[in-house]
C-alpha cells in the first residue's frame, strides 16, 4: 500500500522498468537507479553515503523476481523504501535510562543548531513520560545561554543548576549531577556549549563533561538542514566523544532530511529523537519510515 503511493511520487522511474520483464538485472534497473541517486543528492545526503547506498541496493534488487501485476519500478521503489528505512535503524530507537540512580544524558552541537531548545524540550518530554527532570547549564561561554535554559526551565517547570560563567563546565556539571542525586531527581540533561565550527577546545570539554557524569546517552544535535555536511560532523564527534544516538532539529523546516540517513551510516548510532518546530511540545521520536519517505520525496 504504502510504496504505491511512493512509486506515484516517483512518476519519472516508469520510463526504466517495462512490465514485460520477469527478473530485476543490474543492467534494467541501471536507469531508474540513476533517478533514485538523483532524489537522495537532492534530498541532501552526502555523496559517498549515497553511492554506497546505490551501489548496496543494486545488488540486493538484481536478481530479485518480478511480482506479476504489480509494476517493476514499484517493487524497485520499494526494495529502495525498505532499505533507507533498514539503514536508518528500521524501528524507533528509545532512550536508554542508568538502570537505577540519575541518568545522565549530555546533549553536544554546534551553536544554533537548537541545542538549549531541545534540552528544555527533551525535560518536558520526559515530564510526560512521569520522570522528574533537572537541567543542567554548562554553556558557561554565554551568559545568555544560562538565562534562556532558565526561562525555559520556568515552563517547564523543571530546575535547572547553574554556577554562573567562571567555573569549569566539568566541575558544573558534577555538582549538578551530586545535586540531583541528593534530591533523587531521575534525569539530568546536561547543555554543554557550541561553537560555530568544531574545535579542539569544544570537544576537550565535552570529553571532560562526559568523563565527570558518566552519560547514559551522548546526543549529538544536529540541525536538518545541515544537509551532507551531518556525515562529516558526526563522524567527528563520534570519534572524538563517542555518542550514543542524536536528536534531529529544525525538521519542520523544507529540508528534505538528507542528513538522517548520514548520522547512522557514518556512526551506527540512531537517531532518537526529532525536533519539529520552537514550541517545547514539538519533540518526538524518530521514525524511520517516515523520514525514508521524506528523503525519496
Ligand atoms: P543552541 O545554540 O544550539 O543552543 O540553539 P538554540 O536552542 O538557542 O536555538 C537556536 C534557534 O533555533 C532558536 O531560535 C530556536 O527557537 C530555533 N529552533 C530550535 N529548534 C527548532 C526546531 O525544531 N524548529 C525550528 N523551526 N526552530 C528551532
Amino acid at each position: 500500500r504504502s510504496f504505491v503511493i511512493r512509486a506515484e511520487m516517483f512518476g519519472q522511474l516508469t520510463s526504466g522498468l517495462e512490465a514485460a520483464w520477469k527478473v530485476l538485472t543490474k543492467e534494467n534497473i541501471a536507469e531508474p537507479m540513476r533517478d533514485i541517486r538523483r532524489a537522495l543528492l537532492e534530498a541532501d545526503v552526502s555523496l559517498p553515503v549515497v553511492r554506497r547506498f546505490v551501489q548496496s541496493v543494486s545488488d540486493k534488487a538484481a536478481g530479485v523476481g518480478l511480482i506479476r501485476g504489480v509494476k517493476p519500478d514499484q517493487q524497485l521503489v520499494k526494495i529502495v523504501h525498505d532499505e533507507l528505512v533498514k539503514l536508518m535503524g528500521g524501528e524507533v530507537s528509545d532512550l536508554v535510562f542508568s538502570k537505577s540512580g540519575t541518568t545522565v544524558i549530555l546533549l553536544a552541537g554546534l551553536q544554533g543548531v537548537g541545542k538549549t531548545t531541545v534540552c528544555a524540550k527533551l525535560a518536558f518530554y520526559l515530564k510526560k513520560l512521569g520522570k522528574s527532570c533537572m537541567m543542567i547549564a554548562a554553556d558557561v561561554y554565554r551568559p545568555a545561554a544560562i538565562d534562556q535554559l532558565m526561562i525555559l526551565g520556568d515552563q517547564v517547570g523543571v530546575p535547572v543548576y547553574k554556577e554562573g560563567t567562571e567555573v569549569k563546565p566539568s566541575q558544573i556539571a558534577r555538582n549538578g549531577l551530586e545535586e540531583a542525586i541528593k534530591r533523587r531527581i531521575d534525569v539530568v540533561i546536561v547543555d554543554t556549549a557550541g561553537r560555530l565550527q568544531i574545535d579542539k577546545a569544544m570537544m576537550d570539554e565535552l570529553k571532560q563533561v562526559k568523563q565527570a557524569t558518566n552519560p547514559a546517552e551522548v546526543l549529538l544535535v544536529v540541525d536538518a538542514m545541515t544537509g551532507q555536511e551531518a556525515a562529516a560532523l558526526v563522524t567527528t564527534f563520534n570519534i572524538e566523544i563517542g555518542i550514543t544516538g542524536a536528536i534531529l532539529t529544525k525538521l519542520d523546516g523544507d529540508s528534505r532530511g538528507g542528513a538522517a540517513l548520514s548520522v547512522r551510516e557514518v556512526s551506527g548510532k540512531p537517531i532518537k529523537l526529532v525536533g519539529r518546530g520552537e514550541r517545547l511540545e514539538d519533540l518526538e521520536p524518530f521514525y524511520p519510515d517516515r523520514m525514508a519517505g521524506r528523503i525519496l520525496g
